[in-house]
This record gives structure tokens, sequence and C-alpha cells, in this order.
């Protein structure tokens, strides 16, 4: 299978699992994660007119995107793995988004650089949502503090845009469910107590369990496997 007719069956997933749920058709993006393909494989997924990509690695991302961006300005890249404060400096300068917001320390790295660069960025808050899953936020409390911050007007530079989970890693559908009806009701909740910010977006479900995901309100998926196939981590 090519990675073109693996988008295209995806897709088809995607569109089906919406219409399942009840849900309009087109109301969940799809995220190619390229972390670990080469960058000939992301070329093969635009050329197939899938645009948004996710990677883990500034150092893999850095290297594989710039020259990318610019053949496809219209191409974006999300950072979705944990982040070290050292490498925000080179994330922030080949991002659209950073998913993977888990504390303040981050918030105020990503500011400093974005200021530095004077770019605008979006970011996710990650919540931790399942037992497993070692990154996100831990608690509603420690989130809200996290929030808060934006209304003191000291993040000119970035932009709230949702909330981001994974899921555990298990065979127990009831724990996935669990796990992303947590992400989806917190969202409402912050939805209604902070009006003046964005929490449309809801990032979760991957190659394993992203019709999980979309039955559960996810509004952007993250599919690398299912897409790209099985990742090397040899190299
Ligand atoms: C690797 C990764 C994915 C994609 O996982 P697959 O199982 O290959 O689809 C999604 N989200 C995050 C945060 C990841 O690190």
């Amino acid at each position: 299978m090519s990675i073109k007719d693996n988008l295209e069956k995806i897709q088809n997933r995607i569109n089906e699992a919406e219409i399942k749920s009840g849900r309009k058709t087109g109301s969940v993006n799809l995220m190619a994660v390229s972390k670990f393909h080469p960058q000939s494989s992301v070329l093969e997924a635009i050329q197939a007119g899938q645009f948004l990509f996710g990677e883990n690695r500034v150092q893999e991302a850095s290297q594989k995107f710039p020259e990318v961006f610019e053949t496809y300005p219209q191409a974006k890249l999300h950072m979705i793995g944990q982040l070290q404060s050292n490498k925000v400096r080179n994330a922030v300068k080949v991002a659209d988004c950073i998913q993977s917001v888990d504390r303040i320390e981050l918030l105020e790295e990503i500011e400093k650089q974005c200021a530095k660069i004077e770019k605008k960025i979006k970011i996710l808050f990650e919540v931790h949502t399942g037992e497993e899953s070692k990154s996100g936020f831990k608690t509603t409390d420690e989130l809200k503090s996290a929030i808060d911050l934006f209304g003191t007007g000291k993040f000119t530079h970035i932009i709230p845009c949702g909330l981001m989970t994974m899921a555990p890693f298990t065979e127990e559908k009831a724990l996935i469910h669990k796990s992303f009806s947590t992400l989806r009701e917190l969202s409402e909740k912050l939805k209604s107590e902070y009006k003046a910010l964005n929490f449309a977006v809801l990032s979760m479900g991957m190659s394993g369990d992203f019709e999980i995901a979309i039955e559960e309100g996810s509004t952007l998926v993250r599919v690398g496997t299912a897409i790209f196939g099985e990742r090397d981590y040899t190299k």
C-alpha cells in the first residue's frame, strides 16, 4: 500500500466515524505524524493532498521541514512530543503549533522565544487523562493556573487553541473512551469558564484509537503508523 492509498483509507474511516457518531462530515482534521520517516515520505503525502504534519523531536523536524516549506508554504507542522525548554528556540522556528504544552515554564519559554523572532504561535494544553501516559498537566488546578496567566496579558505571542491528550496504551476500550471523554468534558468546562479564550481543538486519537476518539468528540486525529507504516527506532 502506498502512502496515498493509506491516506485515502484513513480519510474514509474518518468520514465513516463522523457519520456513525452523528458528527458533521469534515469536522475532524487529519494530521500525518511523520516522525522517524524520511522527508521523501512527507513529500509523498503532500503529493496526495496532505498538508498537516506532526513531529515529536525538534532536531528531526528542523532537518526535515524547512525545505518542505520552501516548496510548499501551505504545509504546516505541529510539535506533538514532550518538549524540553532548551529545544523551544528551534521548535518555534519550525512549528505552527505546539500541542504538548504541559507546564507553565514551557509557556514562558515559548513566549520569550517567539517574542525574539516576532512570531505568534498556537498551542494546545496537553492533559494527562490516562494512567499510562507520562506527559500532560496532571490536575485541573495546575492546568487552570496556567490558563489564568493568559488573563494577565503576559503571553502576547501565544494563541491557545484547545486541548490534547494521549489515551492509555491498552486493549480495554472502556479505558480509552474514558480518557477521551475526560478531555471533552474538561474542554466544555473551560469553554464556559474562559469565554475570552479558544478551546475549540480537541487533539485526540492515533492509529489504534482514532475512531473511538471521533466518537468522543475529537476534532484532530494524529495518525502515524497507519499512514507511513511502522517506525524504525534504530535510525
Ligand atoms: C507518534 C505519535 C502519534 C502517532 O502514533 P501512531 O500510533 O503511529 O498513529 C500520535 N500522537 C503522538 C503524541 C505521538 O507521539
